[in-house]
């Protein structure tokens, strides 16, 4: 079988779990996670790792050409949209095979209290009318949309400490690298007394318990609706990416 060199590009607990079963199946190929360099100590990864953005779709075709890259999967978060959009503008620009892994979304309990919006300002708009102690699991750009919000106190949890501090006046800045358990996520709503949370829809499972906190304490969720993935082949799983690698090793 021929030397293949795989590009994955990462950056979520399914894209490792992809580098280490594709370097378990295929130990000739060259496997190289790309990550874009959000956290500065990311958990290992089998394989190669190349760190920062490429510079657009012209930078990736050249990363693509210059790598000799035979074939990607882009097992981004399944808001990474730009990177996801480069990812299919480069692979169709050069002709390389290329594989969305997205993770299956949550499916909804009869007793989830979603509250499901566009973006974060609109989450910002709706969450006025559902809590005032709020859990805000949300990235660092989104905050801003909630700065505004009166007499609202927010729970904000982060993998590393940010370059500036959560704009947001009474907040309580969590660190801590998930996965978390249902047990750690029911006791953290607990200890802070929160009574709305806010999400985006990342589905997946290891972010569920936020999720499934939620609904035990019958708390409502602000959920922000995921973007559609870009068109072309897609898989829900690893064993999936893997089984479409195999159609083209
Ligand atoms: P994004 O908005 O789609 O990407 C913005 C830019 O960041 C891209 O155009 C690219 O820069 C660079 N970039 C993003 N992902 C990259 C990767 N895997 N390798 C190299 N460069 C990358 O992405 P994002 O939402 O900021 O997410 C950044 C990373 O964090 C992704 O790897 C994603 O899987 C991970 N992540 C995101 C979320 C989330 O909620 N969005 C959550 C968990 C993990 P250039 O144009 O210069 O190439």
């Amino acid at each position: 079988m021929d030397r293949k060199h795989l590009l994955i590009l990462g950056g979520t607990a399914e894209a490792a779990a992809l580098a280490e079963a594709v370097v378990q199946r295929w130990p000739a190929w060259r496997v190289t996670s790309s990550l874009a360099g959000r956290t500065t100590a990311p958990a290992p990864i089998a394989g190669d790792v190349r760190i920062g953005g490429f510079g657009g779709t012209a930078g990736l075709v050249r990363y693509i050409e210059a790598e000799a890259v035979d074939c990607l999967i882009d097992a981004t978060h399944p808001f990474a949209v730009e990177m996801s959009a480069n990812a299919r503008s480069a692979a169709d620009q050069l002709g390389r095979p290329r594989l969305r892994l997205w993770r299956p979304p949550w499916s909804r309990d009869p007793r989830d209290r979603w509250v499901e919006v566009a973006d974060a300002p609109s989450a910002a708009t709706a969450l006025q009318r559902v809590g005032r102690r709020v859990f805000l699991t949300l990235g660092q750009r989104d905050l801003a949309a909630f700065s505004a919000l009166p007499d609202t106190f927010f729970l904000v949890r982060m993998i590393e400490p940010p370059a500036n501090p959560p704009p947001l006046p009474d907040h309580h800045l969590e660190l801590a690298r998930g996965p978390f358990t249902l047990a750690q996520e029911l006791a953290t709503m607990r200890h802070h007394r929160i009574n709305a949370l806010v999400a985006r829809a990342s589905g997946g499972a290891g972010s569920e318990a936020k999720i499934q906190a939620a609904r035990s304490l019958d708390i409502p969720v602000v959920l922000i609706r995921r973007p559609r993935p870009e068109p072309g082949p897609l898989t829900d799983s690893v064993a999936g990416a893997i089984a479409w690698l195999e159609t083209i090793a």
